[in-house]
């Protein structure tokens, strides 16, 4: 049984930035894509913010651990669940290390990087 997506339709655009032309990404990837897909651990993103220089399958790994966490939160609150509970469907959990990049972001704040 597939759940809805945690993200906005494909119509609402790039969830960064807005961008009408977008990609699937799927924010636990390679084994756990599945699982990504089941849990609706999916979200839209433009061309720049999926495969760009910074975007989230780049080396700069800002984005993909902010996304990690902000779905981890939204699945966590959908769920009712505790990060136990995510980390036995997910198999880690985004939200102990406080040192990960991810820590320095705010939704708002993606709008001043030069993507
Ligand atoms: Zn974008
Ligand atoms: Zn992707």
């Amino acid at each position: 049984m597939r759940k809805p997506s945690l993200y906005p339709d494909r119509d609402e655009g790039c969830f960064i930035c807005g961008n009408p032309y977008v990609e699937l990404h799927h924010i636990y990837p390679s084994s756990r894509r599945a699982i990504s897909d089941r849990e609706g651990a999916t979200v839209f993103l433009c061309h720049e913010h999926h495969q760009g220089r910074r975007g989230v399958h780049s080396g700069d790994r800002t984005l993909d651990m902010w996304l990690k966490r902000d779905c981890q939160k939204r699945w966590m609150e959908r769920e009712k669940a505790t990060e136990d509970d995510f980390r036995k469907v997910f198999y880690a959990s985004y939200l102990e290390d406080e040192d990960q990049p991810a820590k320095r972001f705010s939704p708002g704040e993606f709008g001043e990087v030069p993507f």
